[in-house]
């Protein structure tokens, strides 16, 4: 398990990338697709802004092509050198790897993109007051 306070933690969970309390995300599951690059303007437990600039998650597309990337060789791997299938089959493999994960990947290069900005600050971590 991936603990709070490690980036990676921030990465694979969305969550803010300062305090490691709560997701970005309007909405948890990246799958409810009209909510799927919802993020909120700002944390509700560090007041982190998350946007640094107006146009600042654009950045993220090219985090995106390396994260697609990894997961059509994920794909690639799997189904012609474990499965042994065909290049063909590979290569369905691949492009049905990408569209089933498209918001997976959309949400991960974002995660990975701010976090490339933001650090985990543990004096941050407030204890909850409610
Ligand atoms: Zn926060």
């Amino acid at each position: 398990m991936i603990k709070k306070g490690n980036k990676l933690y921030s990465i694979f969970t969305g969550a803010c990338p300062k305090c490691h309390q709560e997701s970005m995300y309007s909405n948890k599951n990246p799958y409810m697709l009209k909510d799927v690059l919802k993020i909120n303007d700002s944390c509700s437990h560090c007041g982190t802004k998350y946007r640094i600039e107006p146009s600042f998650f654009y950045g993220s597309m090219y985090v995106s092509y390396a994260v697609g990337i990894a997961f059509a060789v994920a794909a690639f791997v799997i189904s012609y050198l474990f499965l042994g299938s065909g290049l063909m089959t590979a290569f369905i493999a691949i492009v049905g790897t990408l569209i089933v994960f498209y918001p997976v990947i959309m949400r991960l290069s974002r995660n990975i993109w701010i976090n490339l900005f933001m650090h985990y600050d543990k004096s941050l971590v407030k204890p909850k007051t409610d």
